[in-house]
């Protein structure tokens, strides 16, 4: 039999279960069985090909095309030692290359490790209790309870609905929502409308379903196998760096060619000028680059999940910095959503016993094994009444459930024999409908004078920041000629931290506009009391209503804005036009309807607490639900690019140094004062670790003192650069030019005197160069740490990893400088203390014109 066709009871012959689900014996069989509901990710790229791949790209090809002009001339002038630096190089392009492979390996499992991070909670019955186990965990059989917001975990069977409507839209393409029906049917299966697919989602309604396909086997299964491939998305900042590394390395060929010409026409041999070229191209490429930015992204990844934060894409994290506005919810996200009861009023305390029973039972919360469960503002309700009045039995016959469109909900109960409809809801929906009170235990017809006096009271209450719901009842129709009963202020205290958070956003520029189904009463209420604003600007749902978009956004330039009464269409509409205003913008979002707005930001943020289809459509998911880590990690988001720019800068500097000695070898006869060996010795050997080190520098409080950076802004932009190409390099290049001399001048050297490169006179020379430079980047790696806070406010101390690689800097240039094999390998020759006596200074230099530039151009607060 064809699992539509089936009725209930033959589903669950069908499917050897029944009304209280499987036991859990049984279902651990099938687990075992038909193993984890899991969609398999399709063929990756082998590990080797991956590998390999780091040999064929731009960089690695200028490499290989210096290493193959390496060979050529050792071919053309043999015993010059050319061959060896062909090897050498080739050498880099593997060290290079592994390096590469091992970071962006260490990135990618970081990343799939917060993918996994999320497990998506089904709710299933087994042994006929209900609970909530991981959706890996679902096998054919079990009984699962579908509600709003939930993502169906496998292909299953209907057998009971109210108004369940799910989108297939993973599966079909088809994004208009189907309702289903638990009745049998004869349809095909796919087609079928007692069938909830797996990857479907919820759009509204409830029901139950039987499991009859998990993992590879449901329909989205098949198919993924087809098409899913896993594919890290490439971030602007990566491309961006990409770009920047080409341009480099084109860049470097071109001087090293044109320098090859100099050196010709100045009557250089013709393998002297082959070194050059070589040497040029080897010191510009910024090899360890990209690899170094991939990685300090993940890391900031992980250290945003530290915060609560799980952030699902690289680039998220970059996008994080340069976010202008945040558009909150409150309840929940500004506030703990522990909502207590904290106002009661009625007309007349005989009112009372009413109200008391429209709480109660116009309420879906529930309180089970010692537990409330439900929404926070019903769980309130129920258990104040629980506490002070006590329970009440009526039969439910039916309900109009809540919905934020109405913004009330109504049930229809039978108290004593008969039957009355319940409502509770916003003021301004509920009190419309009340055409009488209850007062003096009567039913008295509604006048101004009263609607007044409970408009007065609902006021005075939400100017304490209560939620305020009205209660009315009717003994006709649901919803038609209601009787007033009372109103009940609950209480929702904002979150300790949300303060800090926000005096941190106003200080960094970031605009927070709270978007709520609140009353502006409360909203704004709540909104001083966090200090949020003074005296903003509120727009309620209404007048939002009759405005035209170019109405709106010229309001939306208001520097404090509250939008109450909102629906989450809305939210989107708020979203969309302040895009279009040019504003970079994270919006929060819980429910389904969430999902637009939240996938339209720049950044959408969904609760942890929240539907899977919020989460699923959003960037970040905050594990804790509070507003203040959305601001750690727009603070984290910042810190980060910060310290990619100041890796750059540190790079490019020792780059700049590298240079300039073969510039000076083309443009004057002096014999070459960095070996290409040398050069790389620092790009692949001291740089490293004090760069992966300014990657993981931690935010400064300079970050959220500055306005976001706009996302027209470059990584590199001139500032930088010619910090870099005019002060940093060139006291680096002086450094080491200095060293050369000075070794070479002791040794009694007169210019334009030839040396052979295996005289130790002219190896000891390399080698003060090199230590020149080398010791400029110590310094220059404190200076980096931070673009304007002063080495000493930051701390010397304070970056550990940093102190690390600097360690490990100077042991490694000590190996190079004094260690028999280390001199072998560089050309090197062990040089006398006085030589780095008199390259300090130079050091010291850097740190203090940085130092000076820091004092002299302090920030404007
Ligand atoms: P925010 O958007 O800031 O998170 P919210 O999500 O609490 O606010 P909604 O849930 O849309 O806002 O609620 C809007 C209004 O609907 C509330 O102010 C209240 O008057 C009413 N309301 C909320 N929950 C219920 C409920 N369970 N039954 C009846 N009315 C409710």
């Amino acid at each position: 039999m064809k699992i539509t066709e089936a009725t209930t009871e033959e589903v669950f012959k069908l499917l050897d279960t029944s009304e209280s689900g499987l036991k859990e014996d049984e279902a651990k069989q099938r687990l075992i069985h038909f193993g984890y509901n899991e969609i398999k990710e399709s063929k990756k790229i082998p590990l080797v090909l991956r590998f390999l791949r780091q040999f064929t790209h731009f960089l690695a090809i200028i490499l290989w095309l210096a290493a193959v002009l390496a060979f050529v001339s050792d071919y053309l002038h043999p015993g010059e030692g050319m061959r060896h630096l062909g090897f050498a190089i080739i050498g880099v392009i593997f060290i290079n290359a592994v390096f590469a492979f091992a970071q962006e390996y260490k990135a990618e499992k970081a990343i799939e490790k917060l993918r996994l991070m999320l497990p998506f909670y089904v709710k299933v019955v087994r042994d006929g209790t209900q609970k909530e186990i991981a959706a890996k965990d679902i096998v054919p059989g079990d009984l699962i309870i579908l509600s709003e917001g939930d993502k169906v975990p496998a292909d299953s069977r209907v057998i009971e609905s109210n108004f369940l409507t799910v989108n297939n839209a993973p599966l079909t393409g088809e994004s208009q929502p189907v309702t289903l029906t638990h009745e049998p049917l004869q349809e095909e299966l796919i087609e079928s409308k007692n069938i909830a697919f797996a990857g479907a989602t919820v759009v509204s309604g409830n029901g139950r379903a039987v499991v009859f396909a998990t993992g590879m086997n449901t329909e989205f299964g098949r198919i993924a196998h087809l098409t899913e491939t896993v594919q890290i998305q490439e971030t602007p900042l990566q491309k961006e760096i990409a770009r920047t590394s080409k341009f480099v390395a084109a860049f470097a060929t071109l001087i090293g060619v044109v320098f090859f010409i100099i050196g010709h026409t100045i009557g250089r041999s013709f393998w002297e000028n082959f070194i050059f070229a070589i040497g040029v191209i080897v010191a510009l490429v910024p090899e360890g680059m990209l690899p170094t930015v991939t990685l300090s992204l993940a890391i900031g990844s992980q250290r945003m999940l530290k915060r609560k934060a799980l952030v699902r894409t690289l680039t998220a994290v970059e996008a994080l910095g340069s976010i202008t506005v945040i558009c909150t919810d409150k309840t929940g996200t500004i506030t703990q959503n522990k909502m207590e009861v904290k106002k009661i009023w009625t007309v007349d305390s005989q009112a009372l016993e009413m109200l008391m029973k429209i709480a109660y039972l116009c309420n879906n919360a529930k309180f089970v094994d010692n537990q409330y469960k439900g929404d926070p503002t019903e769980v309130a309700l129920l258990k104040y009444v629980k506490e002070n009045t006590g329970d009440f039995v009526a039969e439910r016959v039916s309900e109009i459930p809540f919905d934020f469109e109405r913004k009330r909900m109504t049930t229809v109960n039978i108290i004593d024999g008969i039957k009355v409809s319940l409502t509770k809801g916003a003021i301004e929906t509920v009190l419309p409908l009340c055409n009488y009170a209850m007062i003096n235990g009567e039913k008295v017809e509604m006048n101004e004078e009263i609607k007044e006096k409970i408009n007065t009271v609902s006021h005075s209450l939400m100017d304490e920041g209560l939620r305020v719901l009205c209660f009315a009842y009717s003994q006709d129709e649901p919803e038609k000629d209601m009787i007033f009963t009372g109103l009940i202020g609950l209480e929702d205290p904002p979150r300790p931290e949300v303060k800090d958070a926000i005096k941190k956003c106003h200080e960094a520029a970031v605009r927070i506009i709270l978007i709520t189904g609140d009353a502006s009463r409360t909203a704004v209420a709540i909104s001083k009391e966090i200090g949020l604003v003074k005296n903003p600007l509120v727009i309620e749902a209404e007048e939002f209503h009759k405005m035209s978009d170019t109405e709106l956004k010229e309001k939306l330039k208001e520097k404090e804005l509250l939008f109450t009464r909102m629906t989450p269409k809305d939210k989107l509409r708020i979203v969309t036009l302040l895009q279009e205003v040019g504003e970079r913008v994270a919006v929060t979002g819980d429910g389904v309807n969430d999902a637009p707005a939240l996938k339209k930001a720049d950044i959408g943020v969904a609760m942890g607490s929240g539907t899977d289809v919020a989460k699923e459509s959003a960037e970040i998911i905050l594990l804790d639900d509070n507003f203040a880590t959305i601001v750690n990690t727009i603070e984290e988001g910042r810190a980060i690019y910060e310290n990619i720019r100041k890796f750059i800068s540190y790079f490019f500097t020792s780059n700049v140094a590298e240079l300039v000695p073969y510039i000076a070898y083309a443009l004057f006869k002096i014999p070459l004062p960095l070996t290409v060996m040398q050069i790389l010795s620092i790009d692949l050997g001291t740089d490293i670790l004090p760069a992966l080190a300014l990657g993981a520098e931690k935010p400064t409080a300079e970050v959220m003192k500055k306005p976001p950076r706009s996302h027209k802004e470059r990584l590199l932009n001139l500032k930088l650069l010619l910090r870099v190409f005019l002060v940093l390099g060139p006291i680096e290049a002086a450094a080491g030019l200095f060293g050369f001399f000075y070794v070479l001048h002791s040794g009694g050297w007169q210019w334009g005197q030839a040396l052979s490169s295996k005289s130790i006179l002219y190896m000891q020379a390399t080698t003060a160069c090199l230590t020149g430079i080398v010791l400029a980047q110590v310094a220059n790696g404190f200076a980096s740490r931070s673009f304007s806070e002063s080495i000493l406010s930051i701390g010397i101390f304070s970056n550990k990893f940093l102190l690390a690689g600097i360690v490990f800097e100077i042991a490694l240039q000590l190996f190079i400088v004094y260690y028999p094999l280390g001199n072998i390998i560089f050309s090197t020759h062990p040089i006398p203390l006085t030589a780095w006596l008199v390259l300090i200074p130079f050091a010291m230099v850097l740190l203090a014109v940085e130092e000076i530039r820091k004092l002299t151009s302090s920030l404007p607060r």
